[in-house]
């Protein structure tokens, strides 16, 4: 009859390279428990629901310079000292519960300092059960009523699970039960220790939903101790020996076919209700504290786990027994962790056996913190560091949960007492590196491949039929059979008797008419169902053909719409980089506008200039012009006074020539008539004068305007010289200069008088006169005063620019003055005039000079020349 099937936790991925890259990291959180009463200094300030804030107590020195430091710490929430029990469960457990429900394993410790709150959010109070008593209230009311039989889930010592039938399970219970006297496990409510009776309000429960109802369910509870290093079975069964107590016994880790850690030999319990579940941790809470105290020990140095196993297996198609089948057996754990205090040794005052415990209890703190370390750098840097797991029971032991798989949860619990301070600034640091591991997240669990709704299903079948048994008694066959008429007596008392036997024959005959007639109807009713199954099978078939369409319809529809998907998404990054571009496009036309804006700015501001300068050129040429005039009318002017200076000294320079002329003639004719000193006559002088003045250019004659004095001569007698003011004179006068005995003399006062002209002279006068002596043409000596201005040249020296000539002659002959004057042009016929042709030129010449000097003041020249006429007679 034993058909027990031994199964195997199924089979986890190996643990270096878990198959799903999910990871989640160690979920820690932070409980601030609240202050008693006597401490009155608090160190920790909650600021957010995520962090806290850690100021150091007054007094106590951060650094060397003794400043007040705060520091803050983010967890992935943080519950102040007002958070109930039931909140702190929902946000930290329930999802590790419904994880285990769910086949996936789950791994909870809190840690802290000792006194900080660890066992009493761990364990709690009456009235205010912890984590681990609403964890097991929340799996009993999920799975309830959905729970294998007592021993049809059987754990073996290797950490398997063996599955067993109905039947089995039953005759062990039997066995059991009455073979040893273990004694039994409370199942009702009554029986429950006082002490925790109430540790949970019914009206807090929880449930989960979504549990899948085509499995059974058990639960197998274990409590160990790890003190000292030392793993410690709490459910242990021992005879106890009140004279001489057995030390207890530890145990040892070993790795399951599946590299899983267990603990070897270790009692797991299996429990029906959460009430039992408690009430086995109690006795092993209990067995703790006898420990504790026979053997003097510290309670808080120890860390106690407690074990949540659940073993699941679907049930058969039929959703009536449990799918005999190991494979199909999953088992998924949940671990309440309660570590040791993680204050340091020193802070104990612990002597003697208590330091190696404490020494030994930090070693496996420290050796946690190690671990943690090491993982989160072989994560965060890629490194394969070896993770000393090994090293400690406590990291040993929990290997998989951060090898493999599964979720970490860890509860930090702080005393915000300022004594605490140091301490729990060590704790928050941990903690805070701690989030920074991950763990694989656990995968889901396969589905066995049979309907769901199975037990459902099931239930309603036995119902159905249940009732239809117990209609009043008597089953459908029993109403068939008791429709047949009965059996006569079939009792022989006389072997003669012929009337028994016939009548049973003719009963049976009938009986056997009726069961015929039965038999046909069952026939016809068999048949009619046959028929109406086959209906059904063929509508069935139709309707499953009609699916079917609809299936690859809407298989096409989802092709469609996947197509079209893809199509969206194209049109979406299409309509993107257009939107891009449109983007790229408006800046670049921003950017050129903004060129354009400039450049016509800048156009205008240039036309403006352009404008100006063109304006300005044209005044410029204007006023240009207006120079060029100016200039072009004063060089003309110039050019034109220079033209006849040039002009009177070319024709003084020809004058002289011709009277240089006339003396060389004179003196020609006077060697030819020795011994006549007299002048020749005034015919002979005339004759060779005509035709020098024919030498001369006509032009000449003519640019020079007729003299005045030919018809009215000029006296300006009444004049005054000028020289008589104040103006100085250079008389020059050569050695050679004869005294003719005039007795008209040029009368010059205020002169200086000079043989040869000096510069000393010049410098000091204003004026200048030469007196030039020679011989006429006829024969007579003429003197001829030269004057001119003396003018300062730029070189610092003096010229002297000649504007006039004065002719004095002595005659023999008493000609009149006036004839003398007549101009030589007008007479030609007049023979006495031509003498005055001689006299009258040098008039004109003057005049011409004098009148190149037009608006100057009137030069000697007039004067002298006045003077002379005035005197000859
Ligand atoms: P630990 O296990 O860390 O040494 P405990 O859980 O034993 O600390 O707590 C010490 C004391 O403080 C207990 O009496 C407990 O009831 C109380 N306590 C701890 N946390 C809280 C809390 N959050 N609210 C109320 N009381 C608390
Ligand atoms: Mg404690």
């Amino acid at each position: 009859m034993n058909r027990q099937v031994k199964c195997k936790t199924p089979r986890r991925p190996p643990p270096r390279k878990p198959p799903n890259s999910q990871k989640d990291p160690v979920g820690v959180y932070l409980r601030v428990r609240p202050l008693t009463a006597e401490d009155e200094e608090c160190c920790i300030e909650v600021i957010s629901s995520t962090t806290v804030q850690l100021h150091a107590p007054e007094g106590f020195k951060v650094n060397r310079n003794g400043e007040y430091k705060e520091t803050q710490y983010s967890f992935k929430k943080v519950f102040g000292v007002s958070v109930s029990q039931l909140e702190l469960f929902e946000h930290v457990a329930k999802p590790l519960v419904v994880d285990l429900l769910h086949g996936k394993n789950g791994l909870l410790f809190t840690y802290g300092v000792t006194g900080s709150g660890k066992t009493f959010t761990m364990t709690g109070s009456p009235g205010l059960g912890g984590l681990l008593p609403r964890s097991l209230d929340m799996i009993f009311n999920s799975i309830g009523p959905f729970q294998a039989k007592r021993y049809v889930f059987k754990t073996d010592d290797k950490n398997g699970m063996e599955i067993q039938c109905e039947v089995d399970a039953l005759l062990e219970r039997q066995k059991r039960d009455s073979n040893f006297t273990v004694p039994k496990t409370p199942s009702s409510r009554q029986k429950v220790d006082p002490e925790i009776g109430d540790m949970l309000r019914p009206e807090e429960a929880c449930k989960a939903d979504n549990v899948d109802e085509d499995s059974s369910y058990s639960i197998f509870v274990s409590y160990i101790e790890i003190y000292n290093n030392y793993i410690y079975d709490l459910l242990e069964e021992t005879q106890e020996d009140a004279i001489k107590p057995k030390p207890p016994q530890s145990k040892i880790l070993r790795e399951d076919q599946n590299h899983n850690m267990y603990v070897a030999g270790c009692m797991e319990v299996e429990v029906k209700s959460a009430e039992e579940a408690f009430q086995v941790f109690w006795r092993g809470q209990k067995k703790r504290k006898v420990a504790n105290t026979r053997l003097n020990r510290e309670s808080s140095r120890s860390h106690s786990v407690f074990i949540i196993k659940l073993a699941q297996a679907p049930l058969d198609a039929d959703g009536d027994n449990i799918l005999q089948d190991k494979n199909q057996v999953s088992v998924s754990q949940l671990c309440l962790v309660d570590l040791a205090g993680s204050e340091r040794t020193a802070r104990t005052g612990a002597e003697g056996t208590r330091i190696r415990e404490a020494g030994n209890i930090n070693q496996s703190l420290l050796n946690l913190r190690t671990c943690m370390e090491i993982l989160r750098e072989n994560q965060m840097y890629g490194t394969n560091k070896m993770v000393p797991y090994r090293d400690s029971k406590v990291t040993h032991l929990f290997k998989n949960y951060f090898d493999g798989e599964g979720k970490v949860r860890m509860v930090v619990c702080v005393n915000p007492k300022a004594d605490d301070y140091e301490e729990t600034m060590l704790v928050m640091r941990f903690a805070e590196m701690t989030q920074e591991v991950e763990v694989a997240r656990p995968l889901d669990r396969p589905i066995c491949g049979f309907t769901p709704g199975r037990r459902h299903r099931n239930q309603a079948f036995k119902e159905e039929r249940g009732a239809l048994i117990d209609n009043d008694g008597t089953s459908v066959v029993n109403g068939m059979l008791l429709s047949l008429p009965p059996l006569p007596s079939c009792e022989l008392t006389d072997p003669n008797d012929e009337i028994t036997l016939p009548r049973l024959i003719e009963a049976l005959q009938n009986r056997q008419r009726i069961r015929q007639m039965i038999t046909d109807e069952y026939n016809r009713e068999a048949n009619m169902m046959k028929s109406m199954l086959q209906q059904l099978d063929s509508s069935l078939a139709s309707k499953e053909n009609l699916i079917h369409e609809q299936n690859c319809r809407l298989a096409e529809k989802e092709k469609v719409i996947q197509s079209n998907k893809t199509e969206i998404d194209r049109l979406e990054k299409k309509n993107k980089t257009q939107e891009h571009k449109i983007d790229i496009l408006q800046k670049t036309t921003k950017v050129y506008e903004d060129d354009k804006r400039s450049l016509q700015q800048e156009l205008e501001t240039r036309g403006h200039r352009l404008q100006r300068e063109l304006s300005e050129k044209r005044r410029m040429e204007q006023r240009l012009q207006g120079m060029v005039s100016d200039t072009k009318h004063k060089w003309e002017k110039e050019c034109e006074r220079r033209v006849n200076a040039m002009q009177l000294e070319m024709q003084n320079k020809l004058w002289v020539k011709d009277e240089k002329l006339k003396q060389l003639k004179a003196i020609v004719t006077e060697s030819k008539t020795p011994g006549r000193p007299d002048p020749p006559p005034r015919q002979t002088q005339t004759k060779p004068q005509r035709p020098s003045r024919e030498e001369r250019p006509p032009a000449k004659r003519s640019a020079s305007p007729s003299p005045l004095p030919t018809t009215t001569p000029v006296r300006p007698l009444h004049r005054r010289s000028r020289s008589a003011g104040g103006e100085k004179w250079v008389d020059h006068k050569p050695s050679s200069s004869l005294d003719l005995g005039t007795v008209l003399q040029p009368v010059i006062p205020n002169a200086i008088q000079v043989s040869t002209p000096n510069e000393k002279a010049l410098s000091k006068c204003d004026r200048y006169v030469l007196t030039h002596q020679e011989v006429a043409s006829d024969g007579e000596i003429q003197t001829k005063l030269i004057k001119g201005e003396v003018i300062k040249t730029r070189g610092g020296g003096q010229a002297v620019q000649f504007t006039d000539i004065e002719t004095l002659k002595q005659e023999l002959t008493t000609t009149t003055v006036p004839s003398r004057k007549r101009k030589s042009s007008e007479g030609a016929s007049a023979s006495g005039d031509q003498t005055d042709g001689a006299w009258t030129d040098v008039e004109t010449r003057c005049s011409v000079a004098l009148e190149m000097k037009a608006g100057s003041n009137m030069g000697p020249g007039y004067e002298h020349h006045g003077i002379t006429k005035r005197r000859r007679p």
